[in-house]
């Protein structure tokens, strides 16, 4: 069920960065190389589904257990863990997981909101918005060829597919630490340990008590 659900939301990534690229090529909007500003915002927000790709790639990559201490340390935390300032210097965007990031990341700067009126409006970023100039806002909204990518479609596409985890949105450490637990379980059930033997109480076991899950890769 979650593996199907890994697909599924991957394949909503893949459509979103589409639409993102093409509005991003006919409006000339981009970000100031390694930015990362909205990674350092501490009010970035996910549903857990939108990290469950990202939750198995940690565990494909035997990072999780380290992130979910680091999680279950600073569980107040609210500036996203996957943001290193060191990949921002070094001219990066600042992302550890850019690949499997969540919605909101993909949108932030090149998506925007149906106003009262029914009118796609583009929710520029503060950073493009002294780049780009007054106007520049108006400009791309008002060109009718240009496809504004919506926040609300986005979100109305995860929630479409389990509106159990896709509906409640939360700061973006305490959706991934719920989607790692949920993994987690997931994968120990499709592999369980095996049975330990209590051969000699007094020393430690000879194997694992709790070896890692085999994870079955994706397909490239
Ligand atoms: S969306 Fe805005 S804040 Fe985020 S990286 Fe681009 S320019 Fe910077
Ligand atoms: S998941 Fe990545 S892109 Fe999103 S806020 Fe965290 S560091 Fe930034």
């Amino acid at each position: 069920m979650l593996q199907e659900l890994d697909f599924q939301v991957l394949e909503v990534y893949r459509g979103l960065d589409v639409a993102v690229a093409d509005f991003a090529a006919r409006t000339g909007l981009t970000c100031p190389q390694g930015c990362g500003h909205c990674c350092r915002s501490e009010k970035v927000e996910a549903t857990v589904l939108e990290c469950i790709p990202l939750a198995f790639e940690l565990f494909r990559t035997f990072q999780a257990e380290l992130i979910l201490k680091r999680l279950e340390k600073d569980c107040d935390e609210r500036r996203c863990i996957l943001y290193r300032s060191d990949f921002t210097e070094a001219g990066l965007w600042g992302c550890s997981q850019y690949r499997f990031r969540p919605v909101v990341c993909r949108l932030f700067g090149f998506a925007g909101n149906r106003d009262r009126g029914g009118i796609a409006r583009l929710a520029m970023c503060r950073i493009m918005k002294e780049g780009a100039g007054p106007g520049a806002c108006a400009l791309v909204v008002d060109d009718g060829d240009i496809s504004l990518p919506l926040f609300s479609d986005a979100g109305l596409r995860i929630t479409a597919l389990h509106p159990g985890l896709g509906v409640a949105r939360m700061p973006v450490n305490t959706a991934l630490r719920e989607a790692l637990q949920k993994v987690g379980m997931v994968l120990d059930l499709a592999d369980p340990a095996p049975p330990v033997e209590q051969s000699d109480p007094d020393h430690p076991p000879d194997k694992p008590v709790f070896p890692i899950p085999r994870f079955k890769r994706r397909a490239a």
